[in-house]
């Protein structure tokens, strides 16, 4: 077996009035994650752990913040384009690890929600999504609620 680890992590600043999407799923808030994109924090850190376990750079180099193509994109189509390239290589998912942190909202309760939005995309079962959430105990970025960070690890086989 020809297994490939890969590691992602993802920053974004929150501000009122934009929507908050965490694992392909939309959370209401009254804070959201800012960026080109949907700006899912979580979903773009499993994209750059899958692009890193191949070593085929970042999102930034596939899916770039300065093209309109992926102006306010929802970022389970970067997931799918980015399993594509995974795919194509002859790889598939064998498990995904993933921790956000984040101050607010509490996110347990859609963390099923998310499993099966991830699985599906990337064509596994969802007890082989962990996705986990912690606060920073109120310190930092994140525990100001400015903002949000995700890290994602992946496993791959051929
Ligand atoms: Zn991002």
């Amino acid at each position: 077996m020809n297994y490939r680890i890969g590691s992602g992590v993802d920053f974004h600043q929150l501000e009122e009035g934009r929507e908050l999407w965490l694992g392909g799923v939309h959370l209401p808030h009254y804070k959201g994650a800012t960026g080109h994109s949907d700006a899912d924090v979580l979903l773009h850190a499993i994209c750059d752990a899958l692009l890193g376990a191949l070593c085929l750079g970042d999102i930034g180099k596939h899916f770039p913040n300065t093209d309109q193509a992926y102006l306010n994109i929802d970022s389970k189509i970067l997931l799918a384009k980015t399993y594509g390239l995974i795919s194509d290589r002859g790889y598939q998912v064998v498990n995904i690890d993933s921790t956000v942190c984040l101050e607010l909202p509490k996110i347990m309760s859609a963390v099923p929600e998310m499993q099966k939005a991830i699985a599906d995309i990337l064509q596994i079962t969802i007890d082989v999504v962990s996705n986990e959430a912690t606060t920073t105990e109120k310190l930092g970025f994140a525990g100001r609620e400015e903002g949000l960070v995700a890290y994602a690890t992946v496993l791959l086989c051929k």
